[in-house]
């Protein structure tokens, strides 16, 4: 093998994919891989009608509860005040609660914060407002390097925040799932609730992205 083979070698290795790639599937994750293979089989299902299924719930369904959350939030100042005190409890107002939801910390970005959430253990999120967690989120490169250099991973999401803002990054764990509160977009004065959680976007409230005016 020649020196440059092993320089390839040395830059390709990666000590948290490995890390990742090693964590046991749950109980809940053995069975419906196993009910998904058996169906799959029989020809009851079909794998890319179960794709979209998932697709849904990642971008639609849940996220769509949350986009109410914030919508809620910018147009009550005293929802927003309770939202950020106790996050469950006022998720919960809205009929949002459940499983991985159970403890709900809302974070809010201004003009001088922007927050962005991450698990750096595996894959912990807020499913009752965002559904479920999108394949980035899982992925070993997101939660290490979120962390250790998260602007340059926002720039990459196509996101720059400016120097004089402060960045933080919220480790979520099985106890705390965080949600962001975005940031209500100029040009939108007197837009209903639904109005404007049609505008909220599921990565808006992770914090990879912003949410844009309204284009008139
Ligand atoms: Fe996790």
């Amino acid at each position: 093998m020649s020196a440059g083979d092993d320089n390839h070698h040395n830059d390709d290795h990666d000590h948290d994919h490995q890390h990742a790639n090693s964590r046991p599937l749950s109980d809940p994750e053995l069975r419906v891989k196993a009910l998904e293979s058996v169906l799959v089989d029989k020809g009851l299902i079909d794998p890319a009608a179960m794709d979209a299924l998932i697709e849904n719930y990642e971008t639609r369904v849940g996220p769509h509860n949350g986009a109410q959350v914030v919508a809620h939030a910018w147009s009550d100042q005293q929802y927003r005040q309770r939202l950020l005190e106790d996050g469950t409890k006022a998720i919960a107002e809205l009929g949002f609660s459940g499983m991985e939801g159970e403890d709900m910390v809302v974070v809010e970005n201004s003009a001088t914060v922007h927050n962005v959430l991450v698990c750096t253990l595996c894959s912990c999120y807020p499913w009752p407002t965002l559904g479920l967690p999108p394949v980035w989120y899982k992925s070993a490169p997101y939660r290490s390097r979120v962390i250790s250099e998260p602007r340059k991973v926002l720039k990459e999401f196509g996101l720059k925040i400016g120097d004089d803002v402060e960045v933080r990054v919220w480790d979520s764990t099985a106890e705390l799932r965080y949600m962001v509160l975005p940031e209500r977009p100029p040009g939108t004065d007197g837009m209903s609730e639904e109005q404007l959680a049609a505008l909220v976007t599921r990565d808006a409230m992770i914090g990879v992205s912003l949410i844009p005016a309204p284009k008139i």
